[in-house]
């Protein structure tokens, strides 16, 4: 397996590789059981695998915590291995934003509600990075988790508005087997906020249910999601129940909707979601 670090080294890469198909699954690092199931994916499905990790300063507000965002790259690289990656591309803040750097890759309203409206500036950080990366790796197929669901459409969004070569493929979240969606974030949560976060994914997991008997008042559908989510040591941000496609929350009943919801537990921000009526892969 290869590490390379700079814009040059990586295009060369592709360029050597020029037939071969390439996998590829963009990452922050501090990897976990959710990139290892996109990269055993992207293995699985292409000649080559290339994984990017990166944690990128555009993509976090000034109060969150890009400084203290967790780093392990001697353990990343082990599991790019274990996993069959080809090659890491492992880039410096410079490499990526040389100085002078000023372009932005702008999103419309697909980036502009939950997250987005929760996080200014994150998906412009995240669409131009994306950008950024789709022009050096030039892979076939990328591979996004079901955990960020807001990111995966917006990036969707991206790569059609600006035509741009690379085929976006979700894939399911993993959980631990408690339910938890699974993140790198949650090494933060002590044993007694973890059980408090698990009100997250139980109130997900319920309001499905419901759905699935039937329940489709989106009025309801919020109200059941916020009850239940809101336990002890769990500050809810926001509830939703939108419309997969546009993210615009629904007003009427649908026969498909994305149910999702933020909270801070300890202080930790925790995202998830469950998706109704239509499959990850049915996403146009
Ligand atoms: P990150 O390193 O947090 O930027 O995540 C890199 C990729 O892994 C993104 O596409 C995430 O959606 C995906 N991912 C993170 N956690 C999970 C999970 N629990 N299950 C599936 N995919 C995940």
């Amino acid at each position: 397996m290869k590490v390379l670090r700079s814009v040059a080294e990586a295009r060369a890469f592709r360029t050597a590789s020029a037939t071969a198909s390439i996998g590829f699954v963009p990452t922050m690092g501090a990897l976990h059981e959710g990139h290892a199931s996109l990269i055993a994916r992207a293995v699985r499905e292409n000649d080559l695998a290339v994984v990017s990790i990166f944690v990128n300063p555009t993509q976090f507000g000034p109060q969150e915590d890009f400084g203290a965002y967790p780093r392990d790259e001697p353990a990343d690289l082990a599991a790019c291995e274990r996993l069959g990656a080809t090659m890491v591309f492992a880039p410096t803040v410079d490499e990526l934003y040389p100085a002078g750097d000023a372009t932005r890759v702008q999103p419309g309203p697909i980036a502009a509600r939950l997250e987005g409206a929760a996080r200014p500036g994150h998906f412009v950080g995240v669409a131009t990075v994306l950008t950024k990366l789709f022009a050096i790796v030039r892979p076939d197929v990328a591979y996004f988790g079901q955990k960020d669901f807001q990111q995966l459409r917006v990036v969707q969004t991206v790569a059609r508005d600006l035509r741009l070569a690379v085929r976006i493929a979700g894939c399911p979240t993993v959980r631990d087997p408690d339910g938890l969606a699974i993140s790198s974030r949650n090494r933060y949560l002590s044993a007694e906020h973890r059980r408090s976060a698990l009100a997250l994914s139980r109130a997900l997991r319920a309001t499905e249910e419901m759905w699935s008997r039937g329940e489709r008042d989106p009025a309801k559908l919020r109200e059941h999601l916020k009850r239940l989510a809101a336990g002890p040591g769990v500050g809810l941000e926001y509830v939703s129940v939108a419309d997969p496609l546009t993210l615009d929350e629904l007003d009427r009943p649908a026969d498909r909707a994305l149910i999702s919801l933020a909270a801070r537990v300890d202080g930790t921000r925790l995202i998830d979601n469950v998706l109704v009526g239509i499959a990850l892969e049915a996403l146009p």
